[in-house]
C-alpha cells in the first residue's frame, strides 16, 4: 500500500476546463486524472483510468477549499438533510429491522 507511481505538483499538472479535472501524463500512454473536487475533498491521488498506476498530487486544499462552486452546493445539501426530522424515525424502524434480521444467524452459530 501507498506505492505512488510518482509524486506530481499541482502547478505540474495541466488543467482541462471541459472536465474539470487536472491530468498529468500516464507512462501507459492515458493520464492521471484529478478532480477539482477531489482537491476541495482533500483527496490527493490522480488516477489513470487506463492502468493501476497513482500519483500523489503535492498541493494546499486551502487554495481550493474556497471555490465558489463547490462551498454552494456543499452548503445547500447539508442545510437540506439537517431539516428533515422525519428522517430519524425512519432510521430507528431501519435499525430493529437489522438487528432482528442480524440475531438469527448469531443463534445458529452458537
Ligand atoms: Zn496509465
Amino acid at each position: 500500500m501507498g506505492a505512488y507511481y510518482d509524486e506530481i505538483e499541482i502547478e505540474d499538472m495541466v488543467w482541462d476546463a471541459e472536465k474539470g479535472v487536472f491530468h498529468y501524463p500516464c507512462p501507459c500512454g492515458d493520464r492521471f486524472e484529478i478532480s477539482r473536487r477531489q482537491l476541495a475533498d482533500y483527496e490527493d491521488i490522480a488516477t489513470c483510468p487506463s492502468c493501476s498506476l497513482v500519483i500523489r498530487v503535492i498541493y494546499d486544499p486551502l487554495d481550493f477549499e474556497d471555490e465558489p462552486d463547490d462551498e454552494e452546493d456543499g452548503a445547500e445539501s447539508e442545510e437540506e438533510e439537517e431539516e428533515d426530522s422525519d428522517d430519524d424515525q425512519a432510521f430507528e424502524d431501519a435499525m430493529e429491522n437489522l438487528s432482528v434480521s442480524e440475531s438469527a444467524p448469531v443463534a445458529v452459530a452458537v
